[in-house]
């Protein structure tokens, strides 16, 4: 299955994709990691990219799109994959579905993990990580609503999209996450 997790930052996106992962057998594609990956490797394209995230900003399509299209084209991916971070953008949502198209193939589901905003800034005071300074954090909510929120839209008139409750333990949403997958392999 070919399965997109959509959450604003602070939802426990992490940690379920980690899960859904394990459950489906299949590759994890996350554009932070790779971007990350990128800076830490001082490659140019992450030393382009460090500039953007640490503001809080989306690094730019085309960039993304030579990440994203390299990975999903490897051989692993052939019988699908999880993607984590991507699409974000309108844009990048039509140029996932060129590049799946071309290949014949598809999107399957797409889930969204909801979390009220205030639980989210909630969340982020009480971890206290590092990269977490509270007005770096206020962008990227910012950046979900009005760039990535819109996603949700697209893909629910394509009949694709499983919303389901982000609060409670980790092993409570998992079993959301699973009963969204049931379905979405029954409507698929
Ligand atoms: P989070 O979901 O907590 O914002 P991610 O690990 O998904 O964190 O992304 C970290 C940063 O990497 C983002 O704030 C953004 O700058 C950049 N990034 C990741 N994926 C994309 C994408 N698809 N398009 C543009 N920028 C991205």
């Amino acid at each position: 299955m070919r399965i997109i997790l959509i959450g604003p930052p602070g939802a426990g996106k992490g940690t379920q994709c980690q899960r859904l992962v394990d459950y489906l057998r299949v590759p994890h594609l996350s554009t932070g990691e790779m971007l990350r990956a990128a800076v830490r490797a001082g490659t140019a394209e992450g030393l382009a990219a460090a500039h953007f995230m640490a503001q809080g900003q989306l690094v730019p399509d085309p960039m993304i799109l030579g990440l994203v299209t390299k990975r999903l084209e490897a051989a692993d991916c052939r019988d699908g994959c999880l993607l984590d971070g991507f699409p974000r953008t309108l844009p990048q949502a039509a140029m996932l579905d060129d590049l799946l198209d071309c290949r014949a193939m598809s999107v399957d589901g797409v889930i969204e993990l909801a979390v009220p905003r205030d639980e989210l800034v909630h969340r982020m005071l009480a971890r206290k990580r590092e990269d977490d300074n509270p007005e770096i954090f206020a962008k990227r909510i910012a950046s979900f609503e009005v760039q990535t929120a819109p996603l949700l839209d697209y893909y629910k008139r394509q009949g694709k999209l499983a919303s389901i409750d982000g609060l409670g333990t980790a092993d409570e949403i998992f079993n959301r996450v699973r009963e969204a997958l049931r379905r979405l392999k029954r409507d698929s």
